[in-house]
Parts: C-alpha cells; structure tokens; sequence
C-alpha cells in the first residue's frame, strides 16, 4: 500500500479511536465499497477489527482499492450489482455508498444509476429493517441542491434546491433525492435508524484510477495535467466554485454522523467550506506541483456544462454541532499529498 495512504489511515485510526467500541467486532455491509470512499471506510473498519462485508459490481470502482483485503478473515468480497445482491447474514450497520458518482460517466450510465439510487436504496432499507440495524448510513450528494442562489452560499441542510428533474444532471441528482425520500419514509414508517449525508466534493488517493481519461473529475485530472505537463483543461469560464475535502476528513465525518447517538433520521453535509473557483483551483496545482503546464480556458466538446452548478460550498455548522466535525486537511496540504502519490504510484 501507498506510504501516504498507510499514514492517513494510522491518522484516522487514532482520531477515531473513541469509537473503537462501536465497531469493533460488529457487521457491517458496506456497497460500493471498491470505489474511492467505501475502499477508505471498509479499511478504517479493518483497522478496528470489524467484520466486512463489501458488495461492488466494479462498475467505477477497482479492485486494486480492496486486494490488499482479500483473503483476511473478516473481509468478504462479494462481486455483484446491488440490485442482484441477497444474503442471509444479519447485519448491525448498513453502509450504502454505491452509485456512480461522476459527471460524464452518470450521465453516460443514466439508467442504471437512477436504479442503484432508488432500486438499490429501497432493496437495502428492507434490508435494514428485517435485520433490525443499529445504523443506516445513505451517501446523498450537495447535487440535491442543484443550483443554488448566491444568497444560499454556503448552503444549508434546510435548503430545498433549485433541481432541473429533466436535464443532464437529472438522473445523478434526482436518483439520489428519490432515495433521500425514501429513507425519509422508512425513518417515519418504520423507524429505521436512517443517516444521511450529503458529500460535497472529496479527493485524495484512490480517486478515480482512470484519472487520466476523460471521465476523471476536476480535481483529479488537474493534478495528472500538472505533473505531465499538459494543458488544463478548464470548463466554461472557469468561474464556477466548488469545496474540496480531502478523504481523510469525509471519512471521520462519515463514522461520526454513523455512530454519534440520538442522530437518526437526520441528514448532515459533510466536506470542506473553503469556496474555490474552478480556475483558482488549476492555478493552484499548478504552483504546488511546480507545473508548465498552461491552463486552458475552453469549453470541451463532449462535456454538457448545462446545469453545470455555478456555486457549491456547504454550511457544515450542524455536523460541527451534533457530532463534532471539523475538517483538519487544509487544500494546499491535501493536493501535495495527492500529487506525492500520484508521482509514486501512477495508478493511485
Ligand atoms: N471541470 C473542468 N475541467 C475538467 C473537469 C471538470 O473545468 O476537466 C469543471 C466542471 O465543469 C465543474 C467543476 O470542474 O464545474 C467540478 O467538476 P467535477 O468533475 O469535480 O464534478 P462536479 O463537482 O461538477 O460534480
């Protein structure tokens, strides 16, 4: 494994370690698991001793992210679709991050990834309820929020979203409110003890291995663009914001809001609420990587930027509140780490 990635789990473990309790020995189904989050989150349940079970269908996520689990005792692999997925074990804790996640990719995969946000979401609930779970933990996106208007910037869980539910983003943002919707229902139906987080954008080692192709997210693309000395690859004006997150901080956010008491049925953002513009994030990696690349301002011609959000940056005063969260990686310090190991290990 990646130096940079034994350190940050050696961190995570320590930073989590008051926890230690709640997941040691205890079952956890975590989908989507072999992707860039749920890799992170079966390996931090690793390193506290609980028992793995980890469905992907490596769809968009890589097997390369888990191999270093196989063949351990409490690490199960099971490769299929969630959709297909049955099982007889009875689990404490439900971890439902599968989901394409990326742009051109979901919106090449339309179909199958309102299935996976509503089909999968359903079938997992049902789940979650015939095996009576301690934890439900939904991944749920700031792509709920869609376009958000200046005066919602940083925006908060109370927000309904400005949501086009017939456009190129349709399929990601209104799959992912549908499932929302139902684990809303199952909490007041049945009282399954369901949390939701809303992730806003995250990076680190093991985003997106085919970061060097055209469906690499924004981050990504500009640290490999960076090191290899080609253009970057702006979208638009290069004036639209996001918030980065590095992996480290998502994932102690995400076991908090899990195993934080007297919390269920509540939806929380999770990431960073530093706002960036597009453009200031290329000029950045840039200097960091000490780069010659040029940063190009142009609109790619396979790449739709309707609906393309012009703002996103999260209000994380709830989960800072009722568990704690407070990210601890600050930008400059997260992308080093992440060209480190793109240098060591092309393929991170
Ligand atoms: N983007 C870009 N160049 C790229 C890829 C993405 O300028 O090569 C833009 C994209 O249009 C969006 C932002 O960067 O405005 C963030 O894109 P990302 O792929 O991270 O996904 P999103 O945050 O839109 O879900």
């Amino acid at each position: 494994m990646n130096h940079i990635i034994e350190e940050d789990l050696k961190e995570l473990n320590h930073n989590l370690s008051d926890l230690s309790d709640k997941i040691e020995g205890k079952k956890f189904l975590v989908t989507g698991g072999a992707g860039f989050l749920g890799s992170w989150f079966c390996d931090v349940l690793d390193s506290f001793g609980a028992d793995i079970t980890c469905v992907d269908n490596i769809s968009s996520g890589s097997k390369r992210n888990v191999e270093h689990l196989m063949g351990k005792d409490n690490f199960h692999f099971i490769n299929s679709g969630l959709l297909e997925f049955e099982s007889d074990e009875k689990f404490d804790y439900i971890v439902h991050m599968a989901s394409i996640a990326t742009p051109p990719l979901y919106m090449k995969y339309p179909i199958e990834t309102l299935d996976i946000n509503i089909n999968g979401t359903r079938k997992l609930l049902e789940k979650a309820r015939a095996d009576n779970v301690k934890g439900f933990l939904f991944m749920s996106t700031s792509e709920v929020y869609g376009n958000p208007p200046d005066d919602q910037i940083p925006t908060k869980e109370t927000f309904h979203g400005v949501v086009n539910s017939f456009g190129p983003r349709c399929m990601y943002d209104e799959g992912k409110r549908a499932a929302e919707a139902y684990c809303y229902s199952y909490y007041h139906t049945h009282k399954t003890p369901i949390r939701i987080t809303r992730t806003f954008n995250v990076y680190g080692p093991r985003l997106d291995v085919e970061g060097t192709s055209h469906y690499g997210r924004a981050l990504i693309k500009f640290v490999y663009q960076a090191i290899h000395g080609t253009p970057i690859t702006i979208y638009g004006d290069g004036k639209q914001t996001r918030s980065f997150c590095y992996v480290t901080d998502q994932i102690e956010g995400l076991f908090r809001l899990l195993l934080t008491p007297g919390i269920d049925g509540e939806v929380f953002n999770v990431g960073n609420n530093r706002e960036i513009t597009i453009l200031e994030l290329a000029e950045t990696i840039v200097k960091i990587t000490k780069s010659k690349s040029t940063i190009s301002l142009e609109s790619q011609p396979n790449y739709n930027l309707k609906d393309d959000p012009r703002r996103r940056c999260p209000d994380t005063s709830k989960a800072n509140r009722m568990f704690g969260y407070s990210p601890r990686v600050d930008l400059e310090t997260g992308l080093k780490r992440v060209a480190e190991c793109m240098r060591k290990n092309e393929a991170i």
